[in-house]
């Protein structure tokens, strides 16, 4: 069976994600648009692309021409490989040496961590293709940019091959003047060992240092790949931010479930784990088949969050379990069991996004969708 017929014969069966393939070549088209033709993407597709399914998304962006994908891991980029992602993959974060192995035989670009590791990866002794990740003020992976020794000491090493040169800006979110000017020393930093390698006659590799807030706040500081993740699904990481781009993007990702059962709960009667929620009067309560393994936060318990059914809210009702979570529906008419319930997504004129989730959890949008369940069906639009 192939995968979308596979993926077919589950498909909104218990809770699962519909994903909207034409938002995301939307959201492709406007990043690109905001992008000077030189500067390609390299989309993060790390942490299952962002919880959307890699599968899925990087075929489609594949289809959309985009020949450069980022992951966090080795794995990640394997399983790009298998089903059948070309280009570039490069992985951002940390590979044990055990593992190096894997790089070569698929054939996937390795980030230098810092000078100790680039000796690491050459030791192995095969060649492998490295971006080195230059430090300019995160402080958390790459080599310090004022160590141009070091940077050069990568390039002569026999076994590395150094495709590309990248940076990452660590408070890029904001506009404020701390946070500009901190991100105003980032980038200048990155261009003067830039500078200085091209004076040193030292070959140009490919040169990064935009995210997805890069790119719509320092458009000034497009290089080679911008390496774009969570407005490539069409949000950005709060709720203001995303309003204020939303003329450009368009959320990819809707959660839904069905409805197991819908029953009365009388008056003194409780619902849920640890007793946490009595009925003041009679009331019609539903059982989703959905819970906090499937990636709804818990502490969106006891009426912190709800969901939408046939374009109505339902508050939640007790603490959400791992794989069940009770809803109010008194006051929705004929609601049975089977129906859907919108956990994430529109119904009628309603709609709950993922930023209203990130906000009542009291996290951004990056961590609800990346912590979305593995076990959710992924359903392509
Ligand atoms: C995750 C990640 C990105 C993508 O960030 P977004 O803010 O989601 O666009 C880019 N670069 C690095 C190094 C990352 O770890």
């Amino acid at each position: 069976m192939s995968d979308r017929k596979e993926a077919a014969a589950y498909a909104r069966g218990r809770a699962w994600l519909e994903l909207d393939c034409a938002a995301l070549r939307k959201n492709v088209e406007a990043l690109r648009k905001r992008l000077p033709a030189s500067c390609k993407l390299m989309p993060a597709v790390k942490a299952d692309a962002y919880g959307h399914g890699a599968q899925w998304i990087a075929k489609e962006l594949q289809k959309a021409g985009v020949d450069a994908f980022c992951v966090a891991c080795v794995q990640e980029g394997i399983q790009l490989r298998t089903q059948g992602i070309d280009g570039v993959i490069l992985v951002l974060g940390y590979t044990h040496p055990q593992q190096f192995e894997l790089l070569n035989t698929y054939g996937l670009t390795q980030t230098v961590i810092d000078d100790h590791y680039a000796k690491q990866l050459n030791a192995y002794g095969k060649k492998i293709h490295v971006h080195i990740g230059i430090d300019t003020g995160m402080h958390r992976l790459g080599i310090r940019s004022e160590c141009v020794d070091q940077v050069l000491a990568v390039y002569q090493m026999e076994h590395l091959c150094v495709d590309g040169l990248f940076t990452h800006l660590c408070a890029a979110d904001t506009m404020d003047a701390r946070d500009t000017s901190y991100t105003k020393d980032q980038a200048e930093a990155f261009y003067r060992l830039a500078g200085r390698l091209k004076e040193l006659g030292y070959p140009c590799p490919k040169l990064h240092m935009q995210a997805s807030y890069g790119v719509f706040h320092y458009p000034e500081y497009a290089g080679d790949y911008a390496r774009v993740g969570i407005a490539l699904y069409g949000v950005l990481s709060t709720k203001e931010d995303t309003i204020r781009w939303q003329e450009e993007l368009q959320p990819v990702l809707s959660l839904k479930a069905r409805i197991a059962t819908v029953k009365t709960l009388y008056q003194g009667e409780s619902a849920g784990y640890g007793i946490q929620f009595t009925a003041k009067h009679d009331m019609r309560i539903a059982t989703l088949a959905i819970g906090y393994a499937d990636g709804l936060p818990r502490t969106l318990s006891s009426g912190v969050g709800s969901v939408l059914v046939d374009g109505q809210r339902a508050p939640v009702v007790g603490r959400i379990c791992m794989d069940q979570t009770i809803v109010d529906v008194s006051g929705i008419l004929h609601v049975q069991a089977g129906d859907e319930a919108v956990l994430i997504g529109q119904s009628g004129s309603q709609e709950i996004s993922v930023c209203d989730i990130a906000a009542q959890a009291g996290t951004i949008t990056n961590e609800i969708l990346s912590r979305m369940g593995a076990r959710l069906e992924r359903v392509c639009l």
